[in-house]
């Protein structure tokens, strides 16, 4: 049982402002370490490039660290694929595209995707810890969200493999060739689903990179990949930096780029495609609002806001980054807003008791913190909760800026960490406009008791998932991806078909 009984109020400064009535909880929380078991997984020392079925050696001998955010400690050492590699990678794909996959019975497509998603599932144990140990979320978040859920697109995209005249009417589906897809380290496993599955259930053949920090789960999909006996050349598993990305990008074999990552990058890669006859979905960053009505379920919303940044780190670009709350709530939202933040737990992203893992890189760290100095010298009011860190690794408290104006940086500016940016609103047209003022477009979230609202309120705002009275609900037959700087193309659902697909 926790133990809560004695509250002090504390007081928090910020500059310029002083933020009161912060619950602090004396006698903390006393939950026993519930570590998870390492045991049963197996980090080799070395990984090398998973191309035309089997592991390879990078033709530079080039070899990069992976390390545990939490503890700094190094995981394994990375093959680095050269523009060599990427070449030989397309190469197989082409070959696989042309002599197995696009002739394939649409029934024996459907049969591989099926295995790969069992696969994921028997070992959803390993995949979960291994995501956790690299890229240091909780846990529970790995074992709950990130590794069902991939296999659960496998096994959704698995059924549309031989029915893809009936998922699009009258027309004529025709796959594209070989797809060029690269990810970022917040979701590796998941968004490598997100992209591998339709693109295989579409009959193309595949080249994926990992994020640099966060290359393992990757390649223990690429080890079920072989053991599910899908035709080598298939799917290409390879790791490395963003010069390893550019050589996908640029290279001319490719049909289809498919990338998940920061806006600049995504606009490194329109420009480079510009003129050439590549399909391209970006799904880029975002700075979502999460409003809350002053005839919300306030208990409801507060778990939601907390849901919606501060677990796995602020690290989705969905987050519920920007807080819009109607004036008469706001002392209250923010009253049970900080108590509820008191008791969140940080630290040990294997303990299943975490609630908030490690920052996923030192940089990443480093861009949070210089976000977190610019909040405070732009006078907003800071709080952050009381937790105690652990001295190694990366870290970074649940943090809250009140007073925040349309204006501020914190406010107009993705910062992809536990930082949330409250400001407070009277009206509807108010929090409309003040919500849509953003470059991005990703995602929203709406609190109110009221239906109509929710309709007149989601009509209105410019993003392309919105969630009313709940927040970061996945489903792989719901489609996700936005609107402006936060990229074009869903992926998910039916919508994150057709982009692999001529639709004739
Ligand atoms: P984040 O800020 O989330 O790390 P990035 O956009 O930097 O996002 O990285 C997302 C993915 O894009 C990573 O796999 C990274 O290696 C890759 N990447 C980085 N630069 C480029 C580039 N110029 N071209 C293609 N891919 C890139």
């Amino acid at each position: 049982m926790a133990k809560n009984s004695t509250k002090e109020k504390i007081k928090v400064s910020g500059n310029g402002t002083t933020i009161d009535g912060a619950l602090k909880f004396n006698s903390g929380w006393d939950y026993s370490p519930a570590p998870e078991s390492t045991g049963h997984i197996e980090i080799k020392e070395k990984y090398e490039l998973f191309i035309n079925g089997k592991f390879q050696k990078p033709v530079k001998g080039k070899y990069f660290p992976t390390h545990n955010p939490a503890n700094e400690k190094k995981l394994s050492m990375i093959a680095e694929a050269s523009v060599s590699d990427v070449d030989k990678a397309v190469k197989a794909a082409r070959t696989a595209y042309n002599k197995v996959w696009s002739k394939i019975g649409l029934k024996e497509r459907g049969k591989y995707i099926y295995r790969i998603a069992r696969a994921m599932q028997e070992k959803a144990r390993e995949f979960a810890v291994i995501e956790t140990l690299d890229g240091g979320k909780a846990i529970r978040e790995s074992r709950d969200i990130d590794i069902p859920l991939a296999a659960a697109h496998f096994f959704y995209y698995a059924g549309w493999a031989d029915k893809l005249q009936y998922a699009f009417p009258g027309k004529d589906p025709q796959s594209l060739g070989v797809a060029g897809q690269i990810i970022p380290w917040n979701f590796p496993l998941l968004m490598a689903a997100w992209k591998i599955a339709p693109a295989l259930a579409a009959g193309n053949t595949v080249i994926i990179k990992s994020a640099e920090s966060t290359p393992l789960t990757l390649l223990k999909l690429a080890e079920v990949i072989q053991e599910s006996g899908l035709p080598e050349g298939v799917v290409n598993i390879i790791s490395g930096a963003g010069e390893t990305g550019a050589a996908i990008v640029n290279h001319p074999d490719i049909n289809k780029i498919a990338f998940t990552g920061s806006t600049g990058v995504g606009k490194i890669i329109q420009k480079a495609i510009a003129g050439t006859d590549k399909k391209v979905t970006l799904e880029l960053g975002g700075k979502a609002a999460n409003i809350i009505m002053d005839d919300a379920p306030i208990d409801q919303a507060v778990e939601g806001i907390i849901n919606g940044i501060y677990f796995n780190q602020g690290h989705v670009c969905c987050a519920g980054s920007r807080l819009f709350v109607q004036e008469d709530v706001a002392d209250l939202v923010i009253r049970k807003l900080k108590d509820r933040m008191e008791t969140l737990i940080v630290g040990d992203p294997m303990d299943k008791n975490t609630d908030i893992g490690a920052i996923n890189s030192k940089e990443q760290l480093n861009t949070i913190n210089k976000y977190i100095k610019i909040g405070k010298s732009e006078g907003a009011g800071f709080y952050q909760s009381s937790c105690e860190l652990p001295s190694k690794g990366y870290w970074c408290r649940p943090t809250l800026f009140l007073n925040v104006s349309q204006s501020h940086r914190i406010s107009k500016e993705e910062i992809f960490g536990p930082v949330l940016a409250v400001q407070t609103f009277r009206t509807v047209e108010e929090v409309i406009e003040k919500a849509n003022n953003t470059p991005y477009g990703l995602s929203a979230g709406v609190w109110t008791d009221k239906g109509a609202k929710i309709f007149n309120i989601t009509s209105k705002l410019r993003a392309g998932v919105i969630w009313a009275n709940t927040y970061n609900k996945f489903d792989p037959s719901s489609p996700f991806g936005g609107y402006k700087e936060s990229g074009f193309g869903r992926e998910g659902g039916l919508q994150g078909l057709g982009p692999y697909l001529n639709l004739k």
